[in-house]
């Protein structure tokens, strides 16, 4: 098991090669920074205009904090997550000539024909990992585990809200790609992992938070057992009830495992193996 990170980490260490980086091909390590506080620093910079000058021109922020006011009046009450929709740049993770729906509550491709989840989706999942017992009681969502990295956009939200992440993707083009978006904003103790995450990634278990971005027929057992009791899991999955996909939640306890289902959902399938 590797030993949690210890903070306050130093700023310079943020934007330089985090050690190991060279040590591992298919994963990237980036280096931890405190969670939430540092979404908030981000955003109180980007509101000052000292962030990037963007694609979508200075007024990016403004941009994003519209659907952030729009992720809250469709429920998301969780200041945290509303904190990482307004800091990351959700237009930076998707192709440039789609830059200007990035904002739109949507789903849009990102090659290979593999969607970046609707935001309204993926703020729903991140406020249901925050009421875990583990999240509820530290504050943010601990030790996480992410199946699907995609474009990396979740696991860039997920590194302001964790003390780790870890992240899995199956197709290598997508790792990649991943790599290079997130890469050059290098935020919290992210590493990406490319295989296949069926399997969950056991040198970093247990995780406090385990989130799907892909959906299957059944749980992988990994998933639970990587799952640290006080911890949460939440993935799309066939529903037999509903005939089609639902968010599935599960938590462990002390006592076993206790599943429930939420909203309907359309997730890009769960596959198995690498690509
Ligand atoms: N969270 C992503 C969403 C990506 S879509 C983002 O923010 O962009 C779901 C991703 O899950 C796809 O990239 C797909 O390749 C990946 N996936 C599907 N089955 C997988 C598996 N068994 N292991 C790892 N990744 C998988």
């Amino acid at each position: 098991m590797t030993r949690p990170p210890r903070f306050p980490v130093p700023l310079d260490r943020l934007h330089g090669k985090a050690p190991g980086h060279s040590r591992k091909s298919a994963t990237e390590v980036l280096r931890p920074q405190r969670p939430l506080q540092h979404a908030a620093e981000h955003a109180a910079k980007q509101a000052a205009g000292q962030g990037t000058p963007s694609g979508l021109g200075m007024d990016s922020a403004a941009v994003r904090e519209r659907m952030v006011q729009r992720l809250r009046a469709d429920g998301i009450r969780h200041e945290g997550v509303l904190q990482a929709f307004a800091t990351v740049e959700r237009h930076r993770f998707v192709d440039s000539a789609l830059a200007t729906q990035a904002y739109e509550d949507t789903s849009l491709p990102i090659g290979l024909s593999q969607t970046i989840s609707k935001p309204s989706v993926v703020a729903r999942m991140l406020a249901l990992l925050f009421e875990g017992e583990n999240a509820r009681s530290n504050g943010h969502l601990g030790r996480v585990m992410e199946i699907g990295t995609g474009c990396g956009y979740q696991a860039a939200l997920l590194a302001l809200l964790a003390r780790s992440v870890v992240s899995i993707e199956r197709l290598q083009a997508l790792h990649d790609k991943a790599r290079t978006h997130l890469g050059e904003r290098r935020q919290g103790d992210l590493r990406l992992v490319y295989g296949d995450g069926r399997l969950g990634h056991a040198p970093r278990a247990p995780y406090d938070s385990i989130v799907a971005a892909a959906g299957g027929e059944d749980l992988p057992t990994a998933w639970l057992d990587q799952l640290a009791v006080g911890g949460r899991l939440v993935a799309p999955m066939f529903d037999a009830a509903r005939g089609g996909q639902g968010l599935v939640v599960v938590d462990r306890t002390a006592a076993g495992y206790v599943r429930h289902w939420q909203d309907a959902v359309h997730f890009v399938p769960l596959k198995s193996g690498a690509a």
